[in-house]
């Protein structure tokens, strides 16, 4: 598929058909401005014939806007399989979140994105389609963006997908390209410690944010699989050489589920744990998923942790819930249109 490739492995197909170097030019431009190849009109017949099936078929299979501003996107691929996406809009500009496969097989007991297991990964193409798409609905151009910043949190274990999305991290901060800085990238993973590792010692710099949600391994290991294979002291022992690496400050994530992990002596005990970590504790309740038995925390518990975790000295806020009127949790949407296609 071309939006897999770099602007240079793109002018080296043009060649190897025989075409002219501006028509790379021209494919190109079309796909960063996410035009499907009908709409592509300055490429000629004859070259579209030829890249029928390796130009990117993606659509928008729907839209579901929030009271808040907030943008679901459900994305067709090419091969028919859906994922989604978010657009979220902040004061400093629009972030939007990303899947990085279609399903994912790291079990999370209460997230919905796992409860079909893996399907498949997405490649690095199929990432930066999600960008393109969302970009050009909210008239956004390859010059001026209407994303401004991505975050690899939708459906999917970034890391279990290692090599094409750490190539999307690169094709979308490529000049070439949207040319969108890695500082306005967060990766968000339930650590796999050797790729934390990897990732910093292949030269990335975005944002690391890891998915703790509990401060001893037992009780991690109760609510995410991931916990039996690393533990809590080696995933923090990798994010500290991901920041010796980078520069750049950790975070993590705090999913609080009710009469699970959002007991003050939870917040204490992970506040010993971070403690003289550079790192900022996203404390988020969690969001009911219908097929799954846990509850979300009240706001007010919500606040009572991050004020804890504060008065220890940890950098500590509620995550704004945003379009919670649409879809409810992560994955949601997908499992949604699964059943009205049934
Ligand atoms: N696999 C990656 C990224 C995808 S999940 C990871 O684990 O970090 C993005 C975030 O949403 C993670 O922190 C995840 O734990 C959290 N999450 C999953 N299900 C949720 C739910 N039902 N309510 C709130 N947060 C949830």
């Amino acid at each position: 598929m071309l939006l897999d490739l770099s602007k240079q492995e793109l002018d080296a197909y043009v060649k190897a058909l025989g075409f002219p170097a501006f028509r790379g030019k021209q494919i190109f431009d079309a796909m960063m401005q996410a035009k499907n190849l009908e709409e592509a009109t300055s490429i000629p017949k004859e070259v579209k014939e030829k890249i029928a099936t390796d130009y990117p078929h993606f659509e928008i299979a729907k839209k579901l806007v929030s009271r808040d501003g907030t943008t679901k996107f459900l994305i067709k691929l090419g091969d028919g399989e859906m994922v989604e996406c978010v657009l979220m809009k902040y004061s400093y500009g629009s972030t939007i979140c990303v899947s990085s496969q279609v399903g994912c097989r790291m079990g999370c007991k209460f997230c919905a994105s796992t409860i079909n297991g893996l399907v498949r990964n997405l490649t690095a193409g199929e990432i930066l389609g999600q960008v393109l798409l969302v970009n050009r609905e909210n008239g956004g151009t390859s010059k001026k963006r209407a994303v401004t910043n991505i975050v690899l949190m939708g459906m999917g274990e970034p890391l279990d997908n290692y090599d094409e999305v750490t190539k999307f991290l690169r094709l979308v901060s490529s000049k070439d390209g949207l040319n969108l800085s890695q500082r306005n990238i967060t990766l968000s993973t339930c650590g796999l410690v050797p790729k934390i590792y990897k990732l910093a010692d292949d030269g990335f710099s975005v944002t690391l944010t890891v998915s703790l949600h509990a401060s001893s391994d037992e009780k991690r290991k109760q609510i995410m699989p991931i916990a039996n294979a690393y533990s809590i002291k080696e995933i923090l022992k990798a994010c500290k050489y991901y920041f010796d690496k980078t520069g750049r400050r950790l975070s993590f994530e705090f999913t609080l589920i009710e009469g699970e992990n959002d007991s003050l002596e939870e917040a204490d005990r992970l506040a010993e744990l971070v403690k003289g970590l550079p790192c900022h504790i996203n404390v988020i309740p969690l969001n009911k998923v219908q097929e799954r038995d846990y509850k979300g925390v009240n706001i007010k518990k919500a606040y009572a942790f991050v004020e804890r975790l504060n008065q220890k000295g940890v950098a500590a806020t509620k995550r704004r819930t945003m379009g919670d009127d649409i879809a409810g949790a992560c994955g949601q949407l997908r499992s949604q249109m699964q059943k009205e296609k049934a």
